[in-house]
């Protein structure tokens, strides 16, 4: 038998309504890996990290997590299983306090980050327990939405384009915790439009483009595959 993954996703389709977005994607995540899904706006990329997770119900094809079939459970069993999902919009409540935020989501595996550690971690929100969520600046509430997906213990993170929009400052300060956390054997998918910072801290990255992996380069070889990779982005 093939060496198994953490994940591993095949064929998988995935549908909004009537509509067909995901056609096929195949792809594989190891343990301790960080892997980036790279391609055009409306490739299907969000919507293969929303599939893994259920909130895309309408799906077929198989998503493996640790040896198991996870394609047919309900979407609020999925974080039970250590997977951590960081979407695009972040998701801070306006109405809570950053220590409030921090708490939101409960504490589903062993393990899960304290709050000191955290701070370690991402400085830029220590001393700010009492501040409104949207009180921070964009780059502080991506940091406290990482955080508090690393509070619940979950090892396995989905993270939906966590540098739109924010300065290059704050950028490599993200890439410097997601490094940390790689160091400390967690996962990370990472759908990404800033290469720059995809290639700073990926291990793999495969190119999704029309809802089917076209295409996978290993960071290595990145930057002699970059001819490859415009044809594919468009740019
Ligand atoms: P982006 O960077 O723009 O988010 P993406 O690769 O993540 O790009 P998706 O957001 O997964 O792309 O979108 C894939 C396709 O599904 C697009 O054609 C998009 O218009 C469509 N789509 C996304 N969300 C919905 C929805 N809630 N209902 C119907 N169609 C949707």
């Amino acid at each position: 038998r093939e060496q198994q993954h953490l994940l591993e996703v095949s064929n998988l389709n995935g549908w909004y309504g009537e509509s067909h977005v995901l056609h096929g994607m195949t792809f594989n995540v190891g343990a301790g890996e960080i892997v980036t899904l790279l391609g055009r706006n409306g490739a299907g990329k969000t919507t293969t990290l929303r599939a893994i997770m259920g909130v895309v119900r309408k799906r077929r094809g198989a998503i493996t997590y640790k040896g198991s079939d996870i394609i047919s459970l309900p979407q609020h069993k999925v974080p039970w299983l250590g997977i951590g999902y960081v979407p695009e919009e972040r998701g801070i409540f306006a109405t809570l306090n950053v220590l409030e935020n921090l708490m939101l989501p409960p504490v589903t595996q062993s393990g899960g980050m304290g709050i000191d550690d955290i701070y370690q971690l991402f400085p830029n929100l220590r001393g700010r327990d009492q501040t409104p969520g949207t009180r921070l600046s964009g780059g502080e509430q991506q940091m406290l939405a990482i955080a508090r997906i690393l509070r619940t213990g979950a090892d396995f993170i989905l993270l939906d384009e966590p540098t739109e929009g924010l300065a290059p400052v704050i950028v490599e300060e993200i890439a410097a915790s997601l490094q940390v956390l790689k160091q400390r054997g967690l996962t990370i998918v990472l759908v990404e439009q800033n290469l720059r910072f995809a290639a700073s801290i990926a291990d793999r990255h495969y190119v999704v483009e029309q809802g089917v992996v076209v295409d996978e380069i290993a960071n290595e070889v990145l930057p002699a595959s970059m001819d490859r990779l415009n044809s594919y982005l468009g740019v």
